[in-house]
């Protein structure tokens, strides 16, 4: 029988799997093969909560995969080696893979099918695995990707992503090829406490229970920072242990404006990977420079650690910091707020702050994490790159009744209603223990230290004047355009 190998990288699922599907073609075994990448662990990215997450996902995996007959084999070392090791122990012909578009995913790539067809063997990598439309398969006239969301987003909704995938019924695995044991969550240690499961059950599971309750009101709740009315997809699909071509699928045929808004939040999703795939600098250069010159001094790395803390003393920021802390998660509404406060009303360089999310977020991506701080920090795809979250008027916008903070900031937890988003002027015997912080900067020096830095200040400036912003906090859906 011939023998093909399957390459899990962050595809980490049965269902709707176009590279398992097409080794398991012509009655051929599989190797189903997952390698702790050691140049990912060096790069520090494998950090403990996606590490515990990723441990749930092959677990669960290998569960599937014995269901079905088969097994996960799992290697450490470099991805290249480890593979072209296992084709050659296993006597597989081919390696079936997913397409990625990080730098470091084409550098894998490349490197890999030169050992292969070095070795006599061959490489396939398969489209729409990662997301639901291929980076490229959509691009507007005169250049290699789209660089403004919503004329995006209108070709994407246009364009069926591919019918989902069942699972396998049965996945023959060679009894030859040797595993080491398949990691467990319990080994990982440093995890947020109350990190989510991962696994393709589990991602299931969540989607279904999804479409059928919450995401039915999903396009009028989805800010509310209390009330938690996001789906919590994010790690899954991360891990793709969810299809997002499936997810998206699924969502549209439930219908409804709750469904379409999720499948709109989705297509962010592709619209930054297709970004990153043409522009792969982007991970941590501008993508538009603004010049900024951002802040280095020492005030400046007591402001970072004290965003880092959610100990900013603006409740909201330090509500959303420290869920980040527990949870390995943060609300889309908190990431925005928060990752302006640290960009603009700091002034500090947004890199850091991505690093620092990239140490904690279970759903940690380089293309949605990088992107979405160059958007909100003013250097990536933002048509408004100058606007400035003000964190009161957002604490009292997405979180009215101060019910978020009270849960993530038990300092305040006696303070009642919005009074809580500025407890600086609560009358002395309402105030906040003694252990919560005054505010660490004024918004008004924050958004003119900020102005000053992006010379907007300038009369009929460089750009004209357009930059000008009477109201820095005007626009409600800073991430839905
Ligand atoms: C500064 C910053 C950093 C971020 N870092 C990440 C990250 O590392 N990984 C990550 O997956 N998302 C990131 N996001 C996007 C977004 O905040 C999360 O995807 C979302 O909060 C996850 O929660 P959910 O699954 O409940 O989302 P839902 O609101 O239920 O949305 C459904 C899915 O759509 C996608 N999505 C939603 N919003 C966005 C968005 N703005 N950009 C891209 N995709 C989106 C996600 O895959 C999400 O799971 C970041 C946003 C900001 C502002």
């Amino acid at each position: 029988m011939t023998v093909s190998v399957v390459l899990f990288t962050n595809d980490l699922r049965l269902h709707d799997h176009p590279p398992l599907r097409a080794a398991l073609g012509g009655d051929r075994q599989v190797v189903p093969l997952f390698v702790r990448d050691r140049a990912i662990e060096k790069a520090g990215f494998a950090v403990p909560n996606r590490s515990a997450f990723l441990a749930d996902c092959l677990r669960d995996l290998d569960e599937g995969l014995r269901a079905r007959g088969g097994r996960l084999i799992v290697r450490s070392g470099d991805v290249v080696r480890q593979t072209c090791a296992v084709a050659a122990e296993a006597g597989a012909d081919e390696v079936h893979m997913a397409g990625e578009h990080t730098r470091y995913a084409r550098h894998r790539e490349d490197r890999l099918r030169a050992a292969l067809e070095a070795d006599g063997r061959r490489l396939y990598v398969h489209d729409g695995v990662v997301t639901a439309v291929e980076p490229g398969a959509l691009t507007p006239a005169g250049s290699d990707h789209f660089a403004v969301f919503t004329p995006y987003f209108r070709r994407w909704n246009d364009h069926r992503p591919h019918e989902p995938l069942t699972a396998p019924r049965r996945v023959p695995v060679p009894d030859t090829v040797s595993s080491e044991p398949v990691p467990a969550r319990s080994e990982v240690t440093g995890t947020s406490p109350a990190l989510a499961a991962g696994g393709e059950k589990e991602g299931r599971k969540r989607l279904t229970a999804w479409l059928r309750g919450a995401a039915t009101a999903y396009d009028t709740r989805h800010d509310d920072l209390a009330g938690d009315a996001t789906s919590r997809l994010s790690p899954h699909l991360h891990f793709g242990t969810l299809s997002a071509a499936e997810a998206v699928h699924r969502a549209r045929r439930a219908g409804g404006p709750g469904a379409e808004a999720f499948v709109r939040q989705v297509c962010w999703r592709d619209f930054h990977r297709q970004v990153l795939a043409a522009r792969p600098a982007c991970a941590d250069r501008d993508y538009r420079t603004r010049h900024d010159q951002w802040r280095t001094d020492e005030t400046a790395a007591d402001d970072i650690e004290a965003w880092k803390q959610g100990m900013t003393g603006y409740p909201i920021v330090d509500a959303a910091m420290r869920q980040l802390a527990h949870e390995g998660w943060m609300h889309n509404r908190g990431r925005l707020l928060t990752a302006s406060f640290l960009a603009k009303t700091l002034y500090v360089d947004w890199r850091i702050g991505a690093r620092h999310f990239l140490s904690l977020l279970v759903d940690g991506d380089i293309a949605n994490n990088q992107l979405n701080w160059q958007w909100v920090a003013g250097t990536g795809t933002d048509s408004r790159p100058n606007r400035v979250l003000n964190p009161v008027i957002q604490g009292k916008r997405y979180d009215p009744d101060g019910a978020y903070v009270r849960r993530w900031v038990p300092e305040l937890a006696g303070v009642e209603g919005p009074a809580i988003h500025e407890p600086w002027k609560l009358p002395p015997g309402r105030r906040p223990r003694q252990d919560y912080p005054d505010p660490i900067v004024d918004l008004a020096e924050g958004l003119a230290r900020f102005r000053r830095a992006r010379d907007l200040d300038r009369d009929r400036g460089g750009d004209g004047g357009r930059s000008r912003d009477p109201d820095p906090d005007r626009d409600r859906e800073p991430a839905r355009e």
